[in-house]
This record gives structure tokens, sequence and C-alpha cells, in this order.
């Protein structure tokens, strides 16, 4: 453990050898060397601070936009969720949020706070790093429409307040700062009503289970949607629902995902997602573009 990091200190937990196969909705991936679980923000900062330069940092909220190659990943990974965990009120219509919420948890929170302008996050199953990270949207909203602020830590363990301004955000794209990453944001709501917010939330929700293959592990969207197109219409279209690679195959509910039938590889849906994009692009004449993030060693 001293190899990584001067862990006299720390108050996580720092683990050796983690399958990433656990940590990912998808359900696959290899072993990462660590996996560190901080007990706060503070305990963070103390980790990354000791962590020696040249080790590589990776960051892993509910990995429900990641692929983790089979081979793992050579460096260390924080993990955010299941702490990083505080939510509150701060304003009448401010919420500060750590970055390893689930972003459905702060649909519900700010809905029940008479709050109205996140129940677009509520079917969405990642944390709000990994929402912040991805610009995550759905019908309509996206993350960086309703932020205010966000707190951020580097590779030295410093920490700094950004605003919207410091990032080049479009969509499901946000680039900023190399190197540092989230550890709350600071999100501005409206005054709305409470049985309305958790109306909206139910139908949102009624939405994605019939049009989502809510049963099988996946990974959402695998391709970001061309400019007025629908990635998952192009695939449709050239007769690619139910194709596989090993256990990996184009849903049948929605032809943009890719749902593990039980014993996929990684290598499994990269093999399917490369087969997928060079159909779309001889047939259609489309570049599909990457919305899923693909990391790790082969
Ligand atoms: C069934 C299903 C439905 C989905 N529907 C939608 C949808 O409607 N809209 C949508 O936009 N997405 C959707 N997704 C994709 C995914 O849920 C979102 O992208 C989500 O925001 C990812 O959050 P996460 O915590 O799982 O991130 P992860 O998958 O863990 O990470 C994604 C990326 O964010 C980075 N990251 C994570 N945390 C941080 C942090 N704190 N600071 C900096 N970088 C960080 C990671 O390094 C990685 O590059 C769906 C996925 C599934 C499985």
């Amino acid at each position: 453990m001293t190899s990584v990091a001067d862990t006299a200190r720390l108050r996580g937990r720092l683990l050796e050898h983690e399958p990433m196969a656990k940590h990912t909705s998808w359900r696959v991936g290899g072993l990462a060397d660590h996996v560190f679980i901080p007990a706060d923000i503070e305990d963070l900062s103390l980790f990354l601070h000791s962590l020696p330069a040249g080790q590589p940092v990776y960051w892993l909220g509910l990995g429900s936009n990641l692929l983790v190659r089979d081979g793992g990943i050579r460096g260390t990974v924080i993990a955010t969720s299941g702490t990083l965990s505080g939510l509150r009120m701060t304003s009448e219509t401010e919420v500060r949020v750590e970055a390893g919420v689930a972003s459905a948890k702060v649909a519900r929170f700010t809905v029940a706070h008479g709050l109205t302008g996140a129940q677009f996050l509520c079917g969405i199953p990642g944390t709000i790093g990994g929402a912040l990270a991805m610009n995550a949207g759905a019908f309509g909203g996206e993350t960086w429409d309703i932020v205010d602020s966000v707190e951020t830590i580097d590779r030295h363990g410093q920490l700094r307040m950004r605003g919207p301004a410091d990032y080049n955000i479009g969509y499901r794209r946000v680039e900023g700062p190399e190197d540092e990453w989230f550890v709350a944001a600071h999100l501005r709501l409206r005054k709305g009503d409470v049985a309305d917010g958790k109306a909206r939330i139910r139908s949102l929700l009624a939405r994605r289970s019939q049009t989502q293959p809510v049963q099988m592990p996946n990974a959402g969207s695998i391709f970001k949607n061309p400019t007025g197109n629908y990635a998952a219409r192009l695939i449709e279209d050239c007769g690619l629902k139910g194709v596989c690679e090993g256990d990996a195959c184009v849903s049948e509910v929605h032809a943009n995902f890719i749902v593990n039938r039980g014993q996929a590889r990684a290598a499994d849906i990269e093999r399917l997602i490369d087969r997928v994009r060079e159909h779309v692009e001889r047939a259609k004449g489309v570049t599909l573009e990457l919305e899923v993030r693909i990391v790790g060693e082969p």
C-alpha cells in the first residue's frame, strides 16, 4: 500500500487488485491496481497530495458510462459513490451536492424541497460527478444548465471553486483544466410545486422503462446522436438490432444500447462497438462518435 501513497493518516479505504466488473453497470472490466474510497473531501485531498507523481489517476462514479477493458487499470481509481455523499440546501433555491451522490437522489431531494429543474436527473443511473463530467442530460435538460459553480480538486489535492465559464461545455462534452476533477456542485434551481415535480419524475421513469433495456446490464447510449439524426435510428436502419459478439448484443429494445447477456467480456463489447460504427459509416456515410468512455488495458 505504501507504494501508492503515505497511508498512515488516511481514513478512507485503499483496495488492491479490485475487479472493475464490480463497479461498472456492464459488469465487465479487469483488475484495477488500486481503488481508493476516500472518507471525505479532506481525506481525498491528503491522498492525492501524497500520491507519487506519475501514478495515473482515474475517476469512477457509478460506472454507468464506462467500459473498462479486460486487462484492467494500471494506476489508482478514485471511487466517489457511497462516499462524498453530502447533499444539503444552501439557500431557498440552491443546493450543494458532493460528487458521489446519485443523480436520481438529487432529483428526488430537490423536488421534495419544492424546487424544479433537476427532475431530468431522475433516470440517469450515475453520480453527480459523472453527470458533471459528461454533461449528462435527458428529456431536454442538461446537467450544466443548472450548475452555478463547482468545487474541484487537482492532482496535488488542491481544492478550487470554478464557474461554468471555466469550461467548454456542449452536448455530452465538458472540457476543462487538465488533471482536475469534481468534488461537489452548487446547483441553482427554481421554486416549483412538489406534487407536479413528483408527477414529472413518475412520467419520466415510466417513459424510460418502456424504451430502454432496463433488465440487462448496459451503459446507456453507446454513441452520441449526430447533428439532426439519432444514432439509434441509423443503427436500426442498418438492421443491426440483435447482432452479437459473444454475449454482447445490440439491444432489441433500443438500438443505441449494447447489453451484456451474461458472460460478455469488455473485448466483446468493444468489438461490437467497432463493428456497429464501421457498418453505419459504410452504409450511411455517418461517423458515429462514442458517448461511452473506454479505459484500461486490453
Ligand atoms: C440505463 C442507462 C441509462 C442512461 N441514460 C442516460 C441519459 O438519459 N442521459 C445521459 O446523459 N446519460 C445516460 N446514461 C449514461 C450515464 O448514466 C451518465 O453518463 C452518468 O452521468 C455517468 O455517471 P457515473 O457516475 O456512472 O460516471 P462513470 O461511468 O463512473 O464515469 C463516466 C466518466 O466521468 C468521469 N467522472 C466520474 N466522476 C467524476 C468526477 N467526480 N470528476 C470528474 N470526472 C468524473 C469518469 O472518469 C468517466 O470518464 C445512462 C446509462 C445507463 C446504464
